[in-house]
């Protein structure tokens, strides 16, 4: 019987697995499996960049490195961003009431990285089977609830564990089967995602222009091409995905106001239908959802990956302080504190990025016309800046001890516990 069995091996999952069988690796002997059909092939070193990318923030870089990944990602792919310039279509790109946040104001380097997705979870899943965790290629089957354990049923054979956790996606099979209910609701938006080279170069700085029909960021790669992430309501989006290359090269030149001159498309478009989801528990009888299983938000602050990879942090955080007292880790009492922990955080971002897309985006009317303004009145003021660019580095709200800054200002600290990652 394992003591922790995590259901799919995406960036979450595979970072809560590295961490506990980086522990487990230790003297706890603690025992993890991760159940993954899909685990990526790794990526040819001169292959193209791929257009779908995450932002990472400052946290989820020193979580990476806690967690024994950060040398698989780090290298030509990785393209760190310097600046953001936020603004609205009711202004022009060069305006003065366009919003910037540059990580010099707080003294960084920069203000995080884009990373593939695939190069991420590939990453994560070597760093989990370096440490010893077994990785299992199958999907969940079924699965039944006992007082002592989870046994699960897959193609492969059957599985037991003390924890079972559900990292599975936002369609998780382990949150169905345990009954635990979702609210949820579509967002009219679809995200297309695509590379695109540009006129002008991005000057490492992330692009974003709010439009009442949707939002539209170049987020900016080590080769000067720029990933798009373009939300953009589902007609508009029918009409995008249905163009030519050149058709939708004319209308992202319209859409960006050519901020970067004009744009070519140089690789094919994927689409996300985007809706918002949140458990209203995320644990059961020893089971315990993270990521995008237990919460999924609007991509447009690129906070999705981000806000998994805390709750991954806690949950092994709180599971190694259980097992290092001899505690069962799957104990409700551990679970419990699981979720009283991120819920609460996960909600508070999520009305921010909610509020958003509402009022910038879409917002018309004297509410909306204040939010909109008050890029500028941001802007004017260096404090709000710098208060905003510490939330968007992540370094604010209840951090765990492995993404916590003081982990890994050092290159060479990678923590093997949560207990040797106390520093503050
Ligand atoms: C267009 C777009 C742009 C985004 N940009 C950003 C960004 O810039 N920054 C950011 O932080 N976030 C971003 N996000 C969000 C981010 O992609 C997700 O939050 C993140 O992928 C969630 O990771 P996860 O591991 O929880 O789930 P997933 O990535 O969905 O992984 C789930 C894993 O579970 C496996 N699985 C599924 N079913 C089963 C089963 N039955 N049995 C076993 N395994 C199973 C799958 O194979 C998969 O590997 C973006 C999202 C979109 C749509």
């Amino acid at each position: 019987m394992f003591d922790v069995l995590v259901v799919g091996g995406g960036p979450v999952g595979a970072c809560l697995g590295a961490l506990l069988a980086r522990a487990a690796a230790g003297a706890r002997g603690l025992s993890v499996a991760v159940l993954e059909p899909r685990p990526p092939a790794p990526l040819p070193a001169d292959a193209a960049l791929e257009a779908r990318v995450v932002a990472l923030s400052r946290a989820s870089e020193h979580l990476l490195r806690s967690a024994g990944a950060w040398q698989g990602i780090t290298g030509p792919r990785l393209s760190a961003y310097e600046r953001m310039r936020i603004w609205h279509e009711s202004v022009a790109p060069d305006s003065e009431a366009v919003l910037v946040f540059d990580a010099a104001d707080v003294g960084e380097p920069n203000l995080g990285y884009l990373v593939e997705n695939r190069l991420l979870q590939g990453a994560l899943l070597e760093a989990f089977t370096q440490a010893g965790g077994r990785l299992e290629r199958a999907p969940l089957g079924s699965l039944e609830i006992t007082d002592e354990c989870v046994k699960v049923h897959t193609p492969a054979g059957e599985l037991a564990a003390r924890l079972l956790v559900g990292a599975d996606g936002a369609q998780s099979a382990v949150r169905e089967h345990t009954g635990l209910t979702v609210e949820t609701c579509g967002y009219r938006q679809t995200a297309i995602v695509a590379t695109v080279a540009t006129a002008r170069h991005h000057q490492e700085t992330a692009w974003q222009r709010f439009m009442r029909d949707g939002t539209l960021a170049f987020l900016p790669l080590a080769d000067g091409t720029s990933s798009i992430v373009w939300s953009a309501d589902d007609d508009l989006a029918a009409g995008l995905l249905g163009a030519t290359a050149s058709g939708f090269a004319q209308q992202l030149d319209r859409a960006s106001d050519l901020a970067l001159g004009g744009t070519r498309l140089v690789s094919e478009r994927a689409s996300f239908p985007l809706r918002r989801l949140a458990a209203q528990r995320y644990v059961a009888q020893r089971v315990a959802l993270v990521g995008d299983a237990a919460h999924v938000v609007h991509p447009l602050a690129g906070q999705g990956v981000n806000l998994g990879l805390m709750d991954a942090a806690a949950l092994a955080q709180l599971v190694l302080a259980a097992a290092a007292e001899g505690e069962d880790p799957g104990a409700l009492s551990v679970l419990r504190a699981y979720e009283r922990w991120r819920k609460s955080e996960v909600a508070v971002m999520s009305a921010a990025i909610d509020a958003f897309d509402r009022l910038l985006a879409h917002g018309s009317g004297p509410v909306a016309r204040v939010a909109q303004r008050g890029l500028s009145w941001v802007n004017r003021s260096q404090e709000l800046r710098r208060f905003f660019i510490r939330r968007a580095l992540g370094m604010s709200g209840e951090l765990p001890g492995a993404a916590r800054s003081g982990c890994s200002s050092d290159p060479h600290f990678e923590p093997l516990s949560a207990d040797s990652c106390a520093c503050t």
